[in-house]
């Protein structure tokens, strides 16, 4: 049985609320934008959240009218509650099913004092009901060609009660996010990039599969990335796309724009990018050290089940060597709990990630969110134990598992977290490459093993600054191992020999 954690009250429990403030004389044209506290998961890594930011508000704060004043306020950054001087006109929440409840306790907060409170995101689209009364207003779906409409409205008195935006409108239409809004020095990079939207794939467990939403998956120009990336000034990029890998000539032409900066970079991006060795080649001459892959399930049958259209579990083995042929490390996702599941899916999942030296892996309990396929199917079989959304985090069992006990499935997680975080496991995953083997040891050990200092790093601003020498070696590391690709292929061609990619 996994050991039980002790995990510091500022990670457990938010921010209380500043009562001894009753009244509260509102700034005209001034936003605050607020990202609520949600609690972080014992058996994870604390400094999840502080690696790179969201980019949902700062997405939206960039449509804001040049007459309106802005604030951006993520809790989940421990230095306190949110401000409240200046005294915002409107304040705009971000709310997801996990943190629902801290959404409603600010927005009433804020209102009682005299602020009008807009709520977006996902719970909003997915659980209109429960969330209109708590808000003045509600964007429901894509929120950043709404925002500067709802301010304007706010002005003009006319504020609606709900607005509805359309993924279809062009993304690359939409501006560049605030960046600026961003606390560089409490994030390992403020590089987040969002180049495209949305997935080719539609599985039955995804928020992307949510009723009534439907994302066509579209593309910034990657001019306007690299912009983007140019204006950031950051060596250190993250894709947080749900795929950049959908369209393969897309993320050709993207790593083509990518090349002459010398940034490194990571995304997620599904297994079956490696179809095509010619992109893998050029993703790792463009900078990419990383990817986060969705694997899911070992189970073929499982997959089949989610409806992913993706190469089958069995040939998982031989698209990650691809991977690693290229100097590109994965960090694999699983979810644990799919109803081929049996109690021994636990230790062959470990098994199977140590075997082929994943360098990283994250596990999600399997989590029926509402308004999706698996929920609907689930709430007919009976099998939802409740409704507490902010058990919703994939890291507690709120569904009756089929080949399992729901107390099995929480004990498989936290063993599968607690194997994967030992020393042990640590170094037969270290990457093939032996240069990358020094920062991937020192990574692991900031990530993975040092929860009793995340509290201390972030309260105190420090992320960045840990962390920066580390990427720094990352970069030089990899503009070498560019380098010694390149040769080392035009002397295979000199010899006639045809190396992998080409
Ligand atoms: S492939 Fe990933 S992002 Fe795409 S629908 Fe499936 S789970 Fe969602």
């Amino acid at each position: 049985m996994a050991r039980k954690r002790v995990m510091p009250k500022e990670m457990r429990v938010a921010p209380a609320l500043d009562e001894s403030l009753v009244t509260a004389v509102p700034t005209h044209c001034h936003a605050l934008l607020i990202n609520p506290f949600y609690a972080k998961d014992p058996y994870s890594s604390y400094g999840k959240h502080v690696l790179t930011p969201t980019l949902a508000l700062s997405s939206i704060a960039g449509s804001t009218p040049d007459n309106w004043t802005l604030a951006y306020w993520d809790e989940n950054l421990l230095q306190g509650h949110p401000p409240a001087d200046p005294f915002p006109q409107v304040v705009g929440i971000t709310v997801h099913l996990t943190f629902a409840e801290r959404a409603y306790e600010l927005a009433a907060w804020y209102r009682e004092r005299g602020a009008i409170v807009i709520f977006g995101g996902l719970h909003v689209q997915s659980c209109t009901e429960e969330c209109a009364p708590h808000a003045d207003a509600l964007a429901v779906g894509e929120g950043t060609q709404l925002w500067g409409h709802i301010l304007r409205d706010v002005e003009n008195g006319s504020l609606q009660k709900r607005y509805d935006g359309s993924y279809k409108k062009p993304y690359r239409e939409d501006p560049a996010p605030r960046r600026d809004l961003i606390p560089k020095e409490q994030f390992l990079t403020r590089g987040s990039m969002i180049a495209t939207r949305g997935c080719h794939n539609r599985c039955n467990f995804c928020y992307l599969a949510t009723e009534d939403m439907h994302m066509p998956y579209q593309m910034r120009t990657p001019q306007q990335v690299v912009q983007e990336i140019l204006d950031e000034g950051s060596n250190y990029v993250v894709f947080v796309d749900n795929n950049l890998g959908s369209r393969p000539k897309y993320l050709e032409d993207l790593c083509d724009a990518l090349m002459p900066l010398n940034i490194i970079w990571s995304a997620a991006v599904t297994i079956d990018v490696t179809d095509n060795e010619k992109i893998l080649r050029k993703m790792a001459l463009s900078g990419c050290t990383g990817v986060f892959v969705g694997f899911e399930s070992l189970n073929n049958d499982s997959i089949v089940h989610t409806g992913k259209r993706t190469p089958m579990p069995d040939d998982y083995a031989r698209r990650v060597q691809m991977l690693h042929d290229y100097g590109i490390q994965v960090n694999g996702s699983f979810v644990l709990g799919f109803d081929h599941d049996r109690p021994d899916v636990f230790k062959r999942t470990v098994d199977w990630i140590e075997a082929n030296r994943l360098e990283s892996a994250t596990f999600h309990i399997l989590t029926p969110y509402p308004a999706t396929p698996l929920f609907s199917d689930m709430e007919k079989e009976g099998r939802i134990l409740h409704k507490d959304w902010s058990q919703y985090d994939t890291g507690h069992v709120v569904f009756q598992p089929k080949r399992m006990t729901p107390k099995q499935l929480r004990e498989g997680y936290e063993y599968a977290y607690d194997r994967l975080f030992s020393w042990r496991s640590i170094w037969r995953r270290r990457p093939q490459q032996l240069a990358a083997v020094p920062a991937y040891l020192a990574g692991s050990l900031l990530y993975k093993k040092s929860n009793w200092l995340w509290r201390l790093l972030i309260k105190h601003r420090l992320t960045n600054a840990l962390w920066k020498p580390l990427i720094a070696i990352s970069r030089r590391r990899h503009v070498k191992y560019r380098e010694s690709f390149l040769r080392h292929e035009d002397e295979s061609l000199k010899f006639g020999i045809v190396p992998p990619g080409v």
